[in-house]
C-alpha cells in the first residue's frame, strides 16, 4: 500500500515508525542552537493526523507529562493515522519557567505568526508550517496561569459538530464553549478548518497527578473517538457544559480566604470568598453574580483590588451527560442568570481587570 509522504523538518517519516525531529528555532544570544523537539508516531494503518502540544505557555507543565504518558501508551503498529507530538512548544519560556517568551510576548497570542515578525511570531509560524498545517485535528494542553488553578476542563467551539463530538469524548468534568479571536493557536488552526480542543487543568509549575491522569484518559478517548486507537468503552460520567464564564474579582486588597473549591456548584449570591486585612478586620465578601460551577481559583492569598478570585462557568441550564443530543439541546438553552458576562476565553488567563469587570465582585 502506498501512502502519501509525510515530511517534518525535512525528515521523511515512513509508515509504522516513530521518528524524532528537532526543528531549528534559531540561536540563543550566546550562539547556542535551540531546537523544538517533535516526536512523530506514524501508524501502519491509514487514519487522521493529529497534533498534541503542551507548554505553549512555558511554565504549564501538566501537559508535558500528559504527552509523555500518552506516547508511552501508543504502538505505531496498531495506530491508525499519525500523531505529531510537541511536549514543549515554548522552548524559551520553559527554560526560564516563564509563561512568556524572552521578548515578553505570549506565544498563544502570536498565532499564526510570521517569518519576519517578533521572536514569538517566528516560533508560532514554524509551529503552524511544520505541525498544524499537516493535521486535521489538534489537542493543546494548558494549566491555569500565574497563581491560579483550573478544574480539568475542555474549551472548544461547541457550535462545530465535529469539535463537539471530540469535546464530549474527552470526558473532562466540564466543557466550556469558547470561540476565540485572540491570536491563539486554536484560533489559527480553526481558521484553517482544523478541529481543535484545548484542555485546561491544574496550575503552572506543577505535576498534578489527578489532572495528569484525567488528561491522559481524555486524550486517549479522543484518539479512540477518531478510531486511531482502541479503548474499552469509556465510563459515562456527568459533565458540566457551559456557554459562558465569569471571573469574580476582589473589590479590595487584602488576604484571601476561599469559601469554595474547584468543582463546587454555586448559587447566585453565594459567598465564594472573604478578603480582609491581616488581622481579619475590614472584611470584604465576594459573592457569585451567577449560578454555576467553580472552574478556576486564585492560589495566592495576597490580592490587590481587581484581582481574579474565582472563575465561574455558567449559561447551561443544568449539568449534562455525555450525550451529544443532550448537549445540542442544552446549547439552545438561555442563560437564565442573565449577568453581564463574556464568552469563555481561549486559555487559562482571566482578562486584565479593567472597566466594568471589577464591579462583578460584590
Ligand atoms: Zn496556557
Amino acid at each position: 500500500m502506498s501512502a502519501p509522504d509525510l515530511v517534518i523538518g525535512g525528515v521523511a517519516v515512513p509508515l509504522g515508525t516513530i521518528v524524532d525531529v528537532e526543528l531549528d528555532v534559531g540561536r540563543l544570544p550566546n550562539h547556542t542552537r535551540l531546537n523544538l523537539p517533535v516526536r512523530i508516531v506514524r501508524g501502519s494503518k491509514p487514519g487522521p493526523t493529529v497534533w498534541i502540544s503542551a507548554a505553549i505557555h512555558g511554565d504549564e507543565l501538566n501537559g508535558v507529562e500528559i504527552v509523555r504518558r500518552v506516547l508511552d501508551s501508543v504502538d505505531p503498529k496498531r495506530l491508525r493515522g499519525t500523531l505529531l507530538v510537541v511536549p514543549i512548544v515554548n522552548v524559551h519560556g520553559f527554560l526560564t519557567q516563564s509563561r512568556y517568551l524572552p521578548d515578553g510576548r505570549d506565544l498563544n497570542r502570536s498565532f499564526p505568526g510570521s517569518t519576519k515578525g517578533s521572536l514569538a511570531a517566528r516560533l508560532a509560524k514554524l509551529f503552524m508550517d511544520e505541525i498544524v498545517e499537516k493535521c486535521s485535528y489538534g489537542i493543546d494542553l494548558h494549566t491555569g496561569s500565574g497563581d491560579r488553578t483550573n478544574l480539568p476542563q475542555v474549551r472548544a467551539d461547541m457550535d462545530d459538530p465535529d469539535v463537539q463530538r471530540l469535546a464530549i469524548a474527552f470526558g473532562a468534568p466540564a466543557i466550556l464553549h469558547s470561540r476565540v479571536r485572540d491570536g491563539s493557536l486554536r484560533e489559527a488552526a480553526t481558521s484553517l478548518g482544523i478541529k481543535t480542543l484545548l484542555f485546561e487543568g491544574g496550575e503552572a509549575r506543577r505535576f498534578e497527578e489527578d489532572v495528569i491522569v484525567m488528561g491522559v484518559k481524555g486524550v486517549r478517548r479522543v484518539l479512540a473517538e477518531l478510531e486511531m486507537i482502541r479503548l474499552k468503552v469509556p465510563d459515562t460520567k456527568r459533565c458540566w457544559y457551559a456557554r459562558k464564564s465569569t471571573w469574580l474579582r476582589s473589590g479590595r486588597s487584602g488576604l484571601l480566604r476561599m469559601a469554595v473549591r474547584l468543582g463546587d456548584e454555586v448559587r447566585k449570591g453565594q459567598v465564594v470568598a472573604r478578603i480582609a486585612n491581616p488581622l481579619g478586620d475590614d472584611e470584604f465578601v465576594v459573592k457569585s453574580t451567577v449560578a454555576g460551577l467553580i472552574i478556576g481559583a486564585a492560589r495566592n492569598p495576597v490580592l490587590y483590588q481587581g484581582d481574579a478570585v474565582v472563575h465561574v462557568a455558567h449559561g447551561a441550564e443544568e449539568p449534562c451527560g455525555f450525550d451529544p443530543k443532550a448537549i445540542t439541546k442544552k446549547k439552545a438553552g438561555t442563560n437564565k442568570v442573565g449577568a453581564k458576562t463574556s464568552e469563555a476565553q481561549g486559555d487559562g488567563a482571566p482578562k486584565p481587570a479593567a472597566k466594568k469587570k471589577s464591579k462583578k465582585a460584590q
